[in-house]
């Protein structure tokens, strides 16, 4: 939800608006989530699907970054190999700060198809925080776009899966 759509609805009834500098600048930060684009493997087609035009991630301001300097948002996509690990855990360590993970996919979510693979880590957890899991092999787009969602009520503040 945007900005503008987030105040509107709270001073829909009333005719003004009373909010905190905290409240007002978690809602910023969950309109404009700037994602570093971790594609590992399948799940990033997916991903990438959802941020072109029928999906449109940009509708969220939500744009992709190429810098870990520039971005609050990893969205892991596919699968994480123990060779891989040490440098998503430094890449998630450049981003700015406060900052946000999505693991996206069986594979990133708990090793998926590759769960007993000497080379696959069983979680992209076990390396990074994460804050939302989208399930599926490899999720859809409206799964991918149910967790961004999921996550900015995180980051407003709002109980995870209210109606
Ligand atoms: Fe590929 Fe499925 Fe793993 Fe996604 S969860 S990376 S689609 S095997």
């Amino acid at each position: 939800m945007s900005l503008a759509a987030h105040f509107s609805d709270r001073s829909a009834q009333g005719g003004f608006l009373l909010t905190t500098v905290e409240e007002a600048v978690q809602a910023a930060r969950a309109g404009s989530l700037w994602y570093l684009t971790f594609g590992l493997a399948c799940c990033a087609v997916e991903m990438i699907h959802t941020a072109m035009a029928r999906y449109d991630f940009d509708r969220f301001s939500m744009i992709p970054r190429a810098s870990p300097r520039q971005a609050d948002l990893m969205i892991v996509a596919g699968t994480l190999t123990n060779k891989m690990a040490p440098a998503i855990r430094k890449v998630y360590d450049q981003m700015a700060e406060p900052r946000y993970v999505i693991s996206m996919g069986s594979c990133a979510n708990g090793g998926g198809y590759y769960h007993y693979a000497y080379s696959v880590v069983r979680g992209c957890d076990r390396v990074i925080p994460v804050d939302v899991y989208v399930p599926g092999c490899p999720p859809t787009p409206e799964a991918l776009l149910y967790g961004v969602m999921q996550l900015q009520r995180k980051i407003r503040g709002v109980a995870l899966l209210r109606s």
